[in-house]
């Protein structure tokens, strides 16, 4: 059977804090499945079709709202996964009605996830923006980084997006280099995550140290230091991919 997820301007419709709703929620909402846009099917193996309501939409009785940022700490994985790619899709969507070449306007294609103008053809798809976040392991302690332009106090690994026509590998140098002035070597994977905020996928790696001393840029980060695993400073929730890779250096630092 199908699911669906109802968007209210930047929160999700639920209802008992479940995401993915029902025909039968639809109708209660006094919504048109028939509005409902395919997206396909989703990491949990069902299919999610998507409403979006107007924002002066009345959400009442057994209904509530939550933003996507809410779901990542308290929905279940899957679950989040599919509003995940609801909201990216979304985004997506509502950012590109005119083609970028032309002016024209655009519209959906059927048959896949596309835009196409309706004035010169041109055909664009979702918009997906990889990023690299790194993991830099010197002596048995993690690099951590300080962001200037985040009020909280958060410490975390080092990231950024991947430049045209540059490798994962590179990105991973030039980012650690670019923020923190040190060198690394034996760049190996790790994992991914579908990131939405609004439209990143993160690519996660490990590093070893292998030159330079920690001299940050002042502007992206204002601190960074050598962490040792016992002693960590306030990092991000789970499950973000950054805490993963944090998570994972506590859980190996002694073989590494
Ligand atoms: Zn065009």
């Amino acid at each position: 059977m199908d699911s669906y997820i109802v968007r209210l301007s930047d929160t999700l419709i639920t209802h008992d804090s479940r995401i993915l709703l029902e025909h039968s929620d639809v109708r209660a909402l006094g919504l048109n499945a028939d509005d409902a846009v395919d997206l396909g099917l989703c990491s949990n193996g069902r299919r999610v079709r998507l409403l979006t309501t107007t924002p002066e939409f009345e959400v009442t009785g057994a209904y509530g709202t939550r933003t996507l940022r809410d779901l990542l700490r308290s929905a279940p994985e899957a679950d989040f996964r599919c509003a995940a790619r609801a909201v990216h899709l979304a985004h997506w969507d509502t950012t590109h009605q005119y083609c970028g070449s032309c002016g024209g306007k655009t519209e959906r294609m059927a048959a896949e996830h596309a835009r196409k103008c309706l004035s010169c053809g041109a055909v664009v798809y979702p918009r997906i923006s990889p990023a690299i976040i790194v993991a830099v392991i010197r002596d048995g302690k993690l690099l951590l980084a300080h962001n200037a332009r985040r009020a909280h106090g958060f410490y975390s690994v080092i990231a950024g997006f991947v430049d045209p026509g540059e490798t994962l590998e590179e990105c991973v140098a030039r980012e650690v280099r670019e923020e923190t002035a040190v060198e690394v070597q034996n760049i190996r994977y790790m994992s991914s995550q579908p990131w939405p905020f609004p439209d990143s996928l993160m690519i996660a790696f490990i590093c070893e140290y292998r030159s330079g001393e920690i001299e940050v840029d002042g502007s992206e980060i204002d601190h960074a230091y050598w962490c040792d695993p016992d002693n960590l400073p306030e990092v991000p929730p789970r499950p973000s991919v950054a805490r993963s890779l944090i998570d994972w250096f506590v859980a190996h630092h002694a073989d590494l």
